[in-house]
């Protein structure tokens, strides 16, 4: 035990059984382990990286363990391939039955207001809208969709798809997200953070923007591209 796998993930395996998966487990797609390199303690912010303490990695993927922060030495579980991150998490979360698949229309529309034609990186889509995300992801190559929302507990896994649930912050390091969407209610709550965690000449997507949203998004430096309806498309620098 002991591996280090980037600079700030520490992979620790507990007992050889845990990482002797079934065919079953072997097709599921969870939280990618490149992932961890990116991810930063909600509470302490930017400049602390939270170490990767993996129960179960299948296909370099991480299904079980939890993100501990070095700094306040709090830990954020990872289960079934889900990243609990938000500080207080709210009760259980309770499938949405009701709830329809995701459209393809959906996943094109929003893939185009991102603006992310090819892979490698990662977009993050927080709220419900993020149900598209495994459509975006088998679209762009090499892409790796963050899908943030508490509901996205109870979604199915896809490839190219990592789930999490974010409260204060969007745990992220500055600058290394080439798309966010916010969606669903989220607009107002994340948008500082999402231009925080977007890279130089990236795209923020509002998709039900704010009254006040063209003004608070001029003022942070973001370029509006496009206003459609209440959504804006938004690029930083
Ligand atoms: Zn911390």
């Amino acid at each position: 035990m002991g591996t280090v796998l980037g600079a700030t993930t520490l992979l620790l395996t507990k007992g050889a059984g845990a990482s002797a998966p079934g065919a079953v487990v072997l097709e599921r797609a969870t939280m990618h382990i490149l992932l961890t390199d990116i991810l930063i303690c909600p509470v302490c912010g930017p400049g602390h990286g939270l170490i990767l303490l993996a129960d179960r990695i299948v296909d370099r993927r991480v299904e079980a363990g939890a993100l501990g922060c070095p700094n306040c030495r709090r830990q954020y579980p990872v289960t079934d391939g889900f990243a609990e991150l938000r500080v207080d998490p709210a009760r259980p979360v309770v499938a949405q039955l009701a709830a329809s698949p995701a459209s393809e229309e959906e996943a094109v529309r929003l893939a185009a207001l991102m603006g992310v034609t090819r892979g490698p990186g990662y977009v993050v889509i927080v709220g419900e809208g993020a149900r598209p995300g495994a459509h975006i992801a088998a679209m762009i190559p090499e892409l790796q969709v963050i899908a943030c929302s508490p509901e996205a507990a109870a979604w199915p896994d896809a490839p190219g798809v990592n789930r999490m649930a974010a409260d204060v912050r969007l745990p992220f390091f500055d600058s290394t997200i080439r798309a966010v969407a916010l969606t669903g209610g989220t607009e107002a709550v994340f948008m500082a953070e999402a231009i925080r965690v977007l890279a130089p000449g990236c795209r923020l997507v509002l998709d039900r923007a704010p009254g006040d949203a063209s003004d608070a998004l001029a003022g942070a430096g973001m370029r509006v591209l496009a206003r459609q309806k209440d959504t804006i498309v938004a690029a930083k620098g």
